[in-house]
């Protein structure tokens, strides 16, 4: 994308958005750390419904480790995963204490040493706690950036690098806003919403949907079609059942994309 189309790209995104703003609930930078580890492979309306309840009573390291790893995993049963995150949770509450303070570090390295805290959770708790101007390439940035031509790239990390280079200083501390709330609403990744969107002259991918509904120059998916899709879904399992495999699930394939680095975050 040319440079002043990315300028255009944004400035419409801040018309359309003019505070954007995370979805998930947090106190503090505590809080907010503990909410965006829980929201690996979740939805953040899954986060908040946990830890509505918890953050009433637990807002520090100290209270966490007071709570203990039991009865965090009844608070978050409802999440994803809850065993190995409440597991998490709890130890990098013992390394906030131990080594730092009780605080949260505003240190990407410090941050990422912290059990269960990758890059991605590092760059939202930087951005948001800290207003460092980080860019979190999850799910929907991931593929905002690669369908728009904005910055293509294989993994999250190439795409991240390129939103850093392309994206126009005075927009980096919302940059990350705006796109995972424009890929989450309106670029979907199935169906984007291309007749609304506000950089449609400015985006370069080829299946843009337009008014009339199916994307331009593909087929729309006929109902037919969908049953057919739904046909071919059954036998695969079948043959995998046959073949004594475990036929592909939602999580399994859940699990492919987190391999692939990808994951929601707010
Ligand atoms: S035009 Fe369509 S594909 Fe392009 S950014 Fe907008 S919603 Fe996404």
């Amino acid at each position: 994308m040319k440079k002043a189309d990315v300028v255009t790209f944004f400035d419409r995104l801040a018309a359309a958005m003019p505070e954007p703003k995370g979805e998930l609930n947090y106190v503090n930078p505590y809080t907010l750390l503990v909410a965006v580890a829980l929201s690996a492979q979740a939805t953040d309306v899954s986060v908040n419904k946990a830890t509505g309840p918890l953050f009433k009573t637990v807002t520090t390291p100290e209270a966490m480790l007071e709570l203990g790893e039991s009865r965090l995993k009844d608070h978050i049963k409802t999440i994803g995963l809850y065993n190995s995150k409440a597991k998490n949770v709890i130890a990098l509450s013992q390394t906030l204490i131990a080594e730092h303070g009780g605080e949260v570090p505003r240190d990407r390295d410090a941050l990422e040493k912290l059990p269960g805290v990758g890059r991605k959770t590092a760059n939202v708790v930087l951005n948001i706690a800290f207003g460092e101007p980080t860019i979190a390439v999850d799910t929907h940035i991931f593929r905002v950036g690669n369908r728009t031509g904005l910055a293509p790239g294989k993994t999250p990390l190439a795409v991240e690098l390129k939103l850093e280079k392309v994206v126009p200083a005075d927009r980096r501390l919302h940059a990350h806003h705006w796109l995972i709330l424009h890929g989450r609403y309106v670029c979907k990744a199935r169906n984007p919403d291309c007749p609304a969107c506000v950089v449609r002259n400015l985006c370069a991918f080829k299946g843009k949907t337009t008014l009339e509904g199916p994307p331009a120059g593909k087929k729309p998916v006929a109902k037919k079609k969908a049953a057919k899709k739904t046909v071919k879904k059954k036998a695969t399992a079948k043959k995998s059942a046959a073949a004594g495999k475990p036929a592909a699930t939602a999580k399994t394939r859940r699990k492919a994309g987190a391999a692939k680095g990808l994951k929601d975050v707010s």
